[in-house]
């Protein structure tokens, strides 16, 4: 067996694969990457591809950055992990520091935790027990909106709009309040509802949004004015506003957050995937100075939440970097100089008959095949046509979409956009 053969043989034999079918598992051959530089995944067999979603949306700065990788060995010789229970330690406090200062103005605090899913699970909690213990106890529900997608935990799940990714948990659930509609083409609708659902309802205690886009419902992309809309409905609501920006935030759109693009502040603000670059995992809650002050007191009310890897040295030293490289290295404005690069190609993808339907924003294009959303099969053809001319381009079902390293070249993006429209055509 060739070495590709004897680790998928293995893969089958002991992994349990994500979001993966057993038919698939056992059938599909998983693609078996050996090493990463710059926006290229080298295989075992030496073929590269290039990372059209940078790695589940989480390096936004390629794989192997020098300074990230030097980060990495310099912390894990002097510290690699101790607890922050009743410790603390330099790299995650001036992490606390630099973040605050990168965040929408308004921002204060930063509590730790280790992915976009925890980083959502802690800002339900805290928003919850906001209320609880500061005079509003029949605020114990939250608003999410159709499509929404905020990880995989359960109460991340509770938020979700996204039936796959939810329906055979419901029996888990807590009970959210949902949006109904998810035409992002008329996203006035969804915050004409958000209006009612706020004027019948006086227990609510937060709404929960992926400003301006909703990466996993298909990169359905919606405008600044209503996201403008929804803070001010929350605020004369008297509701918390909780931006995931998991996705969004590290320049995705154009902007160092999305909520940028609104002149917002959130009063909780989640962030992972790009927070750590791609190199471990790590995510952040930021909160206002407001709702922080709304925990002073003693024990009874602490907000009592704390992972074993709060604050890890290694994935806070890493964060500390990444913000720095955003800083010295001008990523955003790289970023959006390549945006209209995007931007354009997708445009003109409009012209090949089995394109529906493309929008694009920042570092973000995408394509709809068809009108089947996750379900659909006609984006896996198109990946398996991209897999064989060199690009990694996973779809959320019938829509194909790119999301790459900021850090990408020109030339480079011209090559992905290529094996695109390529891979689109050769499928039409
Ligand atoms: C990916 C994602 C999450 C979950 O992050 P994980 O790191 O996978 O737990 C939450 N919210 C949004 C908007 C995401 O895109």
């Amino acid at each position: 067996m060739t070495p590709r053969e004897t680790i998928i043989a293995i893969d089958r034999e002991f992994v349990w694969r994500p979001y993966t079918s057993h038919v698939d598992h056992q059938q599909k051959d998983p693609l078996v990457i050996e090493r990463a530089s710059g926006v290229y995944l080298y295989d075992v067999d030496g073929r590269r591809y290039i990372d059209a979603n940078g790695s589940w949306w989480v390096c936004n700065l390629g794989h192997g950055h020098p300074r990230l990788v030097r980060a990495l060995r310099e912390q894990s010789e002097k510290l690699a992990h101790c607890s922050m229970a009743g410790v603390t330690h330099e790299t995650a406090a001036l992490l606390a520091r630099d973040l605050v200062a990168a965040a929408p103005p308004g921002m204060a605090r930063a509590f730790f935790s280790d992915d976009g899913s925890t980083a959502v699970e802690v800002a339900v909690k805290i928003a919850y027990q906001f209320w609880q213990q500061n005079g509003h106890k029949e605020k114990n529900r939250f608003i999410s909106l159709a499509g929404a997608y905020h990880g995989d935990t359960l109460g991340a799940v509770s938020l979700g709009g996204v039936d796959v990714f939810r329906a055979r948990y419901g029996g888990l659930l807590f009970d959210a309040i949902h949006t109904s509609h998810d035409d992002t083409e008329h996203f006035d609708r969804v915050v004409e509802q958000v209006a009612t659902l706020l004027q019948a309802h006086n227990d609510v205690c937060a709404l929960v949004v992926e400003p301006l886009v909703q990466g996993a419902a298909g990169m359905l992309i919606w405008a600044p004015e209503h996201l403008r809309a929804l803070r001010d409905l929350t605020q004369k609501h008297n509701v918390l506003l909780i931006a995931d920006e998991v996705f969004t935030g590290y320049g995705r759109t154009g902007k160092m957050w999305a909520c940028d693009y609104a002149n917002i502040t959130p009063d909780l603000l989640c962030t992972a995937k790009g927070f750590s670059g791609g190199v471990l995992p790590m995510a952040a809650t930021l909160a206002t100075q407001n709702v922080y002050d709304g925990f002073s007191g003693g024990l009874d009310r602490t907000l009592m939440h704390g992972h074993s890897f709060y604050g890890n040295p290694l994935g806070a030293a890493i964060a500390r970097e990444v913000l720095a490289i955003y800083r010295e290295e001008n990523i955003i404005a790289h970023g959006q100089a390549l945006g209209s690069q995007i931007a354009q190609a997708f445009a003109e993808l409009r012209a090949l008959p089995n394109v529906v339907r493309t929008r694009s924003l920042g570092m973000i294009g995408a394509a709809d095949l068809g009108g089947d959303g996750y379900r659909g099969a006609r984006g896996w053809a198109v990946y398996e046509a991209a897999r064989r001319l060199g690009a990694y381009l996973r779809p959320l079902g019938d829509t194909v979409y790119i999301a790459p390293p900021l850090t990408i070249t020109q030339a480079e993006l011209a090559e992905l956009l290529h094996i695109v429209r390529e891979s689109i055509r050769e499928v039409a």
